[in-house]
């Protein structure tokens, strides 16, 4: 088995928060910098800048697990990729129906701009992407499973948009690969504090929304190579594949 050093929750300067300095081609510099050999791009309900992210990294070895965090109805932040285009077109279709629409013509919360390689605007979505959407976090888990995809719920601790933060217990009847916690927490404290089983897998990772955040915090893949069926596997438990926290 091999470890790999993964940080699955950054954004890209398409989220409306982020620095207009996380451009796909600075977001690939700086994870090679900081030696990490997985990464997930996760802007607001829009995967529209994860794609190019992905094909920049091949170039230098880095893995790129495409997706985005959804705003649930219930303002719940979920994680969700996809391992092919097609699948998520397909979601990102889903997002585009669903999503509560709050205009932001003029950046009020902040531009949201899709660029390209020389990092040159192609785009400028005209809408608040951080905005929930119509759908419950149960029906959107059923969406990324239609897809094959993998499903975490962010930063689950966190006061605001975090499951438990919004709705105070985990739905019994949700099915998730695994479960992520805020990069400030301790796997410890978040089992004990919220009586989370064992048997559910956290990870931790940066929510990089500034360039020096990406790998600060970062979770160890034991597997035994790099592809998504293994990550899905390693959140999974199966086959002896497995991930670790650095505390
Ligand atoms: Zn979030
Ligand atoms: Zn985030």
């Amino acid at each position: 088995m091999n470890q790999y050093r993964a940080d699955l929750h950054i954004h890209t300067v398409l989220s409306p928060c982020a620095d207009l300095e996380m451009t796909p081609v600075n977001i690939v510099n700086r994870a090679k910098e900081k030696g990490l050999q997985i990464i997930g791009i996760t802007d607001h309900n829009s995967t529209k800048n994860s794609l190019l992210v992905r094909r920049l990294a091949q170039k230098v070895g880095i893995f790129v697990l495409t997706g985005a965090e959804i705003t649930t109805k219930e303002e719940v932040h979920c994680l969700a990729f996809f391992e092919f285009e097609d699948q998520l077109k397909r979601f990102q279709q889903f997002l585009g129906d669903k999503i509560i629409f709050i205009p932001n013509p003029d950046g009020h919360f902040g531009y949201q701009p899709v660029v390209d390689d020389n990092d040159n605007i192609v785009d400028l979505i005209l809408n608040y992407l951080p905005a929930a959407l119509k759908s419950s976090i149960n029906e959107i888990q059923q969406e990324v499973e239609k897809l094959n995809g993998i499903f975490i719920p962010a930063h689950i601790d966190r006061p605001s948009s975090g499951l438990f933060g919004q709705l105070g217990f985990i739905p019994p009847d949700l099915k998730f690969d695994a479960m992520g916690i805020s990069s400030y927490s301790s796997e410890k404290h978040v089992q004990k504090h919220y009586f989370i089983p064992k048997e559910i897998t956290l990870i931790r990772n940066s929510d990089a929304h500034y360039l020096n955040q990406i790998g600060e915090i970062y979770t160890v893949f034991n597997i035994e190579e790099i592809t998504f069926q293994e990550i899905k596997m390693a959140l999974n438990r199966m086959d002896d594949r497995f991930v670790q926290l650095v505390e």
